[in-house]
């Protein structure tokens, strides 16, 4: 047995087979230390053009599986990665290396992938350093199949507990949902998007597990336990038993839960909450209906814009929006606009190198900047409008000025649809509160807009000062600070002073421990993971406020 914890992202137990996700980069460092010199050039040059051949196919294979789990965006990968090794350059390169220097061709891949990736990362700016981890990634895949070693660690063929050194939001977003048991990762901020992501899928998920990944192998079995922040690898019998009665127990909880569906989120005195849920895309919105949630408070549209080559079209973010809206009938859906920057990227935004990127180049401030941008966005918007209850919030404001812009891009987007004789509606208009400046001034934003929703997890970061994905900070990243409560409490009275609605999106509104004081703050929605809707509204059910 092996033990060891780290922070725990989500609640849950986890018992089942391990897959280790390797990074790209260890196999080529093995390969570097074997060069072989060789006499028969043409049989290594064939051998590389052969294994080319095999890694397509395999990257077709997981770009048709990827297509059909999580749709298009989170293919676009596989794509790029096909489309390096059909680069001249790339390959060209391999060949004149065997050829010059008459080396094996599993040193030539590693060599040229290596000389590759330093070039990019060189460059500086992020999407280039996204580059090279591709580059090294085709390159790791040719040496397997030249080296005739499975896939196991590329692909997870069953489910299992997931264990990687780190994963980002695109990484995450690819996995097949059905086959993650659990997920343990030795780096990675309880506050980033990946963690978000594992939460909304219920996934029992531990951050920060100081593993060493090379006495971790595929195959192995692991307890992973969210409560407890604990995974034990290779547990011994008694462990296991224990592990399988406390899941039994966890989803006898959960059938008790199950009850509370259909009913309404209503505290004893009758104060009514409004309980909705977070999701990132249209799975997670069956996902919501399926926990009977009573709306969607935050549709993460920027995830639409993640793990791809482009820019999403005006149309496909259409059909999204109006899936989402159509799924949900007449139940409110609130689009929060892309908030891409910080620890989410995507190379073609070309977003560059930033020395503090959470106060940098991001949300609204990219669309502001960007109207080109912004309006394919909301043309999508105010036409998905027409087939349900759609409202739009925007991110990361800190001006009254900023809003007056938005309205004034809208009003363009507006005249430009109805010129061009679509059909469209413009919905209700919210902002979210996520940064102290807009919280001071809600008095003044709330004569503006129509709602505020509260994004917890940025006002926290912004009002401690506290890098929300800065692993080493996590001691000190405390939503449940005194001043962050007090905001929250002020933008309420000040939503409410102007006869307009104010509810809570980021994870603080999911904590049980704080919805009697939501409640008695006046805080009229909360929005939660899916999978805390049940519990929460258990505790609003019990509150006799
Ligand atoms: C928040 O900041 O609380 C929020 C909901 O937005 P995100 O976590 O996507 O930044
Ligand atoms: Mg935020």
């Amino acid at each position: 047995m092996m033990g060891f914890t780290g922070k725990s992202v989500y609640k849950g137990l986890a018992l089942g087979p391990v897959t280790v996700l390797r990074k790209s980069d260890i196999r080529i460092q093995d390969i570097r230390m074997r060069r072989i010199e060789i006499s028969d050039v043409e049989a290594e040059m064939d051998a590389v053009r052969a294994a080319a051949a095999r890694a397509i196919e395999e990257l077709q294979e997981l770009y048709d599986k990827a297509l059909k789990e999580v749709g298009e965006s989170g293919a676009a990968v596989f794509e790029a990665h096909r489309m390096l090794l059909e680069d001249e350059e790339y390959m060209g390169s391999i060949c004149d290396r065997i050829r010059r220097e008459q080396m094996n061709a599993s040193y030539a891949v590693a060599v040229t992938g290596e000389h590759f990736a330093e070039i990019f990362e060189g460059m500086g700016d992020d999407s280039m350093k996204a580059r090279a981890a591709d580059v090294k990634d085709i390159s790791n895949r040719l040496i397997r199949i030249l080296e005739g070693d499975s896939e196991e660690d590329a692909v997870i063929r069953e489910p299992s507990v997931i264990v990687a050194d780190d994963l980002t939001p695109s990484e995450t977003i690819q996995m097949d949902k059905e086959k993650i048991l659990g997920l343990v990762t030795v780096h990675g901020s309880v506050n980033s998007h990946t963690a978000i992501l594992a939460r909304m899928m219920n996934i029992p998920a531990l951050i920060g597990v100081p593993v060493n990944l090379e006495e971790i192998h595929t195959g192995m079995t692991a307890v992973v336990d969210g409560f407890r922040g604990e995974v034990i690898f290779e547990p011994d019998e008694e462990t296991c038993r224990l592990a399988k009665e406390k899941m039994e127990e966890e989803r006898e909880q959960m059938w008790f839960l199950q009850e509370l569906k259909g009913q309404d989120s209503v505290t004893l005195g009758g104060k009514r909450i409004h309980l909705y849920a977070n999701v990132g895309n249209i799975s997670d919105v069956e996902e919501a209906l399926e926990n009977d949630a009573e709306g969607i408070g935050l549709f993460r549209s920027e995830f639409l814009y993640l793990g791809r080559e482009s820019f999403p079209t005006e149309e496909e973010q259409f059909q999204a929006f109006r899936q989402a809206a159509q799924r949900m009938a007449e139940k409110k859906v609130i689009i929060r606009t892309l908030d891409m920057g910080a620890d989410k990227q995507a190379d073609y935004f070309n977003l560059g190198k930033e020395e503090n990127p959470a106060l940098g180049y991001r949300g609204i401030r990219i669309c502001l900047k960007q109207p080109e941008i912004f309006k394919v966005q909301l043309r999508a918007i105010l036409r998905a409008a027409m087939y349900g209850n759609i409202s739009v919030m925007y991110p990361m404001i800190t001006a009254v000025e900023e809003v007056l812009q938005i309205f004034g891009i809208v009003k363009e987007v507006r005249d430009e649809l109805e010129a061009e004789g679509i059909p469209y509606r413009c919905p209700e208009q919210g902002i979210m509160i996520e940064t102290p400046a807009a919280a001071v001034i809600s008095d003044e934003l709330a004569q503006l807009v129509d709602f505020f929703s509260i994004g917890t997890n940025d006002l926290t970061q912004y009002t401690l000062a506290v890098d929300r994905q800065n692993e080493r900070l996590a001691d000190f990243y405390n939503p449940r600070h005194k001043a962050v409560l007090r905001m929250i409490e002020i933008v309420v009275k000040n939503a409410h002073r102007h006869g307009k609605w104010a509810g809570i999106c980021g994870e603080l509104g999911a904590d049980p421990e704080l919805t009697e004081e939501f409640v008695r703050m006046g805080v009229d929605e909360l929005s939660v993971a899916p999978s805390m809707v049940m519990r929460i509204r258990k505790r609003v059910r019990e509150l006799d406020i």
